[in-house]
């Protein structure tokens, strides 16, 4: 049997295809969404989903959420004694999704299609697929995120639609445009924040609780935070929440056998929750433009995550867009619906093709440089040579110049990122130049950046008098050996799962 699975950096959910249609299963605990979130027990044994989630601010040092974040990078996340890689946290929590369908269904699960954010590289996607390995589960293949969401939506039987798919998570925010054409689904352009999802709509709750705690009873910020915090962070959720259908909630606790009640509006969260909802803006005008496709031009908007269940996000969508989003299929399920569908479709063998926005470059990439302004020298400005979302491989060249007198080295520093400042973009590497000296400005150096679809990076560097050129490639691959993938899987192997 092939499943369907959104593993998000929250809650992961699966669907298969039975009697004709997709729907959603459900795990063990009867619901059909399991928290993201790996924990070992008191007895040193792997936990997963809700059990873990529970204890995540109890045991802290035993429990991790939101890996998914570091899925590609080479870190290493300490659970007690255990030391595990973001793939091996995914293999977890994939082992416990296929298990619960197994044992809900009475199936044997072979392959499954597994979603990915549009913006995942090439690493990211190899380390997904890998994590199902670990976990003993064929990915037959990766869907993007927001084509899924497409596809629950019926796009496949569109012949040509462009839709943007605004995509509120727990802890971050998605813009998509997805344009349908001769039957493949392209992922035209991406932005969002990676800071920014529906916990941070829960933090302005809390903040409002400790306040009246804090300020109205004189109770001890310190100890609430040491002893209640739990319990506080459950209410302000559950508040949040119910806030979503109706438009007042009475957040009460009980701390040391007195009880305290607080009354809270929709209408003081929305208040106070203006500044997120600011941030939202950004990233839709970034995709828009980066797509080149105009907001009249939008078939549809579609609303996915379940942040986006808040009534002050679709207002937002809406006045943005000034039309209504659609939301008919749950924003949290709508993903894992359709990595459902994709496996209908491929049981008919008329699955959607989704071009990967590894085709395009993710992060702007450029050097640092000096300016002058008036006079004023600035140091630390970055200086864009491959825009973000340019299609790639690709390569392109720019010109600079000396800034002092009898200069002898031009130091290249290479960055990606988005901002003015390299000071908040990430360092990936430096070519010192030797120049003839000589005055200010004489000098001009070529710098070419070429990027390929395996994220290497080569900088190039001719110095134009002299023709003297040099060069280093660049590569943010830490690609597993097989010898490596072995002992994953030897290690996870020995490990005892609850
Ligand atoms: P992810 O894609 O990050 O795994 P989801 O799409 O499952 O996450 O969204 C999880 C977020 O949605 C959480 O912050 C959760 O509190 C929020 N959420 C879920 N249901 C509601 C609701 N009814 N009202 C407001 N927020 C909700
Ligand atoms: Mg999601």
């Amino acid at each position: 049997m092939i499943i369907g699975i959104d593993l998000g950096t929250t809650n992961s959910l699966v669907s298969v295809y039975q009697n004709g249609k997709a729907s959603l299963v459900k795990n063990a605990l009867g619901s059909v969404i399991t928290p993201s979130v790996v924990g070992v027990d008191d007895e040193g044994r792997i936990i997963v989903g809700q059990p873990a989630k529970d204890r995540l601010q109890t045991h802290p040092e035993l429990t991790v959420a939101v890996f998914k974040r570091l899925m590609g990078s080479d870190q290493t996340i300490r659970l007690g004694s255990l030391e595990l890689k973001p793939q091996e946290l995914s293999s977890f929590l994939l082992r416990q999704l296929k298990e619960d369908v197994e044992a809900e269904l009475g199936i044997t699960v072979t392959e499954a299609i597994v979603t990915v954010p549009a913006y995942f590289n090439d690493l990211q996607r190899k380390m997904t697929k890998l994590a199902g390995r670990l976990a003993v589960i064929d990915v037959e293949r990766l869907l993007n995120e927001p084509t899924a969401a497409a596809l629950a939506y019926g796009a496949h039987e569109e012949l040509e639609t462009q839709i943007l798919v605004f995509d509120l998570g727990g802890g971050t925010f998605d813009v998509s445009i997805l344009e349908m054409f001769d039957g493949i689904m392209e992922v035209r352009s991406s932005a969002g924040d990676n800071r920014l999802g529906g916990e941070d709509f829960s933090q302005i709750i809390v903040k409002d609780f400790f306040a009246y705690l804090v300020e109205e009873h004189h109770l001890a910020e310190d100890t609430l935070r040491s002893d209640f915090l739990p319990k506080i962070l459950a209410e302000c959720e559950r508040a949040k929440t119910a806030l979503s259908t109706q438009l007042e909630y009475l957040l009460s606790i009980e701390i040391n056998g007195q009880s305290y009640q607080l009354t809270y509006s929709r209408d003081t969260f929305e208040k106070a929750a203006q500044p997120l909802l600011d941030r939202l803006i950004l990233p839709v005008k970034q995709a828009l433009t980066d797509s080149s496709i105009k907001l009249s031009e939008l078939d549809q908007v579609l609303l996915v995550g379940g942040a986006t269940r808040m009534p002050m996000i679709s207002k937002l969508v809406a006045r943005m867009f000034g039309r209504l989003p659609s939301r008919e299929v749950n924003p949290d399920e709508v993903v894992a619906m359709g990595a459902g569908y994709q496996a209908v479709l491929k049981a008919k063998d008329a699955q959607i093709n989704d071009v990967v926005l590894t085709d395009v470059c993710p992060f702007t990439l450029g050097i640092e440089i000096v300016n002058e302004l008036g006079g004023r020298i600035i140091s630390g400005v970055f200086s864009p040579i491959i825009e973000r979302n340019t299609t790639i491989p690709v390569s392109r060249m720019e010109r600079y110049y000396t800034t002092a007198d009898q200069q002898e080295y031009v130091g290249i520093k290479a960055y990606q990122g988005e901002s003015r400042h390299t000071s908040n973009n990430v360092y990936l590497g430096l070519l010192e130049v030797p120049v003839p000296k000589g005055e200010a400005g004489e000098q001009a150096i070529d710098v070419r950046f070429s990027y390929d679809i395996n994220g290497l990076l080569e900088v190039e560097t001719t110095v134009v008098s002299t023709n003297e050129k040099q060069s280093i490639v660049i590569s943010n691959n830490h690609d597993l050996s097989e010898d490596d993938i072995q002992k994953s899987l030897e290690k996870l192997t020995a490990m005892k799962i609850h």
